[in-house]
């Protein structure tokens, strides 16, 4: 099998960088290596920031409908390379092609919704505020952001970023997951075919060294990260620290209320989709079922037939319905918590810690997996799994589910699937969950509103793309100015000026 090697994108070209370290690039679906990445230096660090830095300086002066014809090539260029961006999805984080594509199409929605940056970064005007003077306000590109992603998403999460933070004016430098890097090296190609100028978007690979240098370079203006809790907190505490605007999006535990009144076919359609699609690797994924009272019963029976249904195997073959874990570590940590939970007293009503897919049998692979009765002091509820696995919690009343979800310590997104409207309108004002869905699984948001969680799955004030994301990669100012007539007599006074 032969092996790539991943390197760089710096200052419009792809770039070996001068860092010697490497690390193993894996298609999860047969274990084997696929790539060699080119790991960044501090040498690395430092031309890619100083590349941005020079580029975000001429960027910035360049008129909004000239950025925005960049913006409507890139998305021509984004949809026509839809597959080829799939395909190199697949091969590293191992989702099926569908859904790999389906990624790329809500990473287009945020492209679309910046080409649209002349109506929503519109500055406000008030006329004859005070006698003679109007008062307007506008906002301006921050300078260079760094976007550090997750390799669940290896294309959607760096269009949550880039197109809004390049469409505001600013250079952008993305860290992509070490895991599956490669596509963010198509990404850069496009936006050099859609004739954005070299040094705007710049792919700067690395661990924790880069991200840690990133976090305190002088030359980084801004923070936009995505990822699991602990490192989302570190991100946040070290780049404020060191005067930066951060947003740093965490890990996940979604549930999904399910009350005795709920259409429970539909439930569980939607409930096994939301779980064991991406093979749960989602931070959206419902990882835990809320179900109330008589709803029990059926839906752990209904789920658990649509889990077994499943087809697990390599994403890039028909029919399959579900791929691999993304490494061996993930695979043993997923099994190792449904074993916990087991011996703790869970059922085990789905068990896919034994299957082998034949052909792929070195595939970093866990099959669907439902446990019933957990309870909220086991591995299983209290950890982010990140894996096949739903866990199903029973309780007698929507107030019980309501304190169960408000007391969990992440707050991404919920569901809860019912026939009253009453009981979604009770449900949607009292969670602590930033976005929630009625009858509907996975509520990420439309483009044209912004995606963030509360509590733990959040730290900063902003949330991404949409609104959130406009303001996050730029600054306002208010003008107040005064143009007398030459004859103006009306003077100066040593008050404090009023609006009179
Ligand atoms: P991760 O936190 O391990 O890695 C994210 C990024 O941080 C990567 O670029 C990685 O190189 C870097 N990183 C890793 N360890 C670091 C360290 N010690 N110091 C500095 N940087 C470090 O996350 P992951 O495993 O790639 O992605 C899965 C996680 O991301 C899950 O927790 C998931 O819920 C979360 N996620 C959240 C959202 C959201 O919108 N809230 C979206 C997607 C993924």
């Amino acid at each position: 099998m032969t092996t790539t090697a991943i390197t760089h994108w710096i200052n419009g070209r792809a770039e070996a960088g001068h860092g010697e370290r490497r690390q193993d690039v894996y298609n999860p679906a047969t274990g084997a290596v696929s790539g060699s990445l080119h790991l960044a230096d501090e040498q690395d660090l430092q031309h890619t920031l100083e590349a941005a830095r020079a580029a975000a300086d001429t960027w910035a002066e360049v008129s909004l409908s000239k950025r925005m014809a960049v913006l409507f090539k890139f998305r021509e260029l984004v949809h026509a390379h839809t597959d080829e961006l799939a395909a190199i999805i697949t091969a590293e984080h191992g989702k099926v092609l569908s859904d790999a594509a389906g990624e790329v199409g809500r990473g287009l929605e945020v492209v679309e919704f910046a080409c649209a940056l002349p109506q929503t970064l519109k500055g406000e005007f008030t006329d004859q505020t005070a006698s003679g003077i109007d008062v307007f306000s506008f906002r301006q590109p921050l300078g260079v952001v760094a976007g550090i992603t997750p390799f669940n998403f290896p294309v959607m999460v760096p269009l949550w970023m880039a197109p809004l933070a390049i469409a505001t004016g600013n250079a952008f430098v993305l860290k992509p997951s070490e895991r599956d890097p490669s596509a963010s090296l198509l990404l850069a190609q496009l936006w050099k075919e859609a004739g954005l100028p070299d040094g705007v978007f710049q792919v700067l690979h690395g661990d924790k060294d880069t991200v840690n240098g990133l976090l305190t370079h002088e030359l980084v203006d801004a923070i936009s990260f995505v990822g699991s809790t602990p490192i989302a907190r570190h991100v946040y505490e070290t780049g404020t620290r060191h005067g930066k605007r951060v947003q740093a999006l965490g890990g996940a535990k979604n549930h999904a209320v399910v009350m005795p009144d709920a259409d429970l076919d539909l439930a569980a359609d939607h409930l096994s989709a939301a779980a064991f699609g991406s093979a749960g690797e989602r931070c959206m994924a419902i990882s835990v079922a809320v179900a109330v009272g008589d709803a029990a019963e059926e839906l752990v029976a209904r789920v658990g037939d649509r889990a077994r249904a499943i087809t697990v195997g390599d994403g890039t073959s028909d029919g399959v319905d579900m791929g691999p874990l993304i490494t061996p570590a993930s695979q043993d940590r997923v099994r190792r918590i449904v074993t916990e939970a087991q011996q703790d007293g869970a059922a085990v009503v789905v068990d896919g810690r034994d299957l082998v897919v034949e052909g792929h049998e070195d595939g970093f692979f866990v099959g669907p997996t439902v446990l019933d009765q957990v309870k909220d002091t086991m591995t299983a509820y209290e950890e982010e799994i990140f894996g096949p696995v739903l866990a199903v919690v029973r309780v007698e009343t929507l107030e019980e589910a309501i304190r169960v979800i408000n007391a969990n310590p992440y707050g991404n997104g919920t569901a809860i699937f019912t026939g009253s409207g009453n009981a979604a309108r009770t449900f949607q004002r009292r969670v602590t969950v930033g976005m929630i869905g009625v009858n509907v699984p996975v509520p990420v948001p439309a483009a044209q509103h912004s995606f963030g969680g509360w509590k733990d799955s959040l730290f900063g004030d902003h949330h991404i793309y949409g609104p959130d994301g406009v303001r996050f990669y730029t600054r306002g100012k208010v003008v107040t100015q005064r143009w007398p007539a030459q004859n103006d007599e009306s003077g100066a006074s040593m008050n404090f000026p009023t609006n009179a």
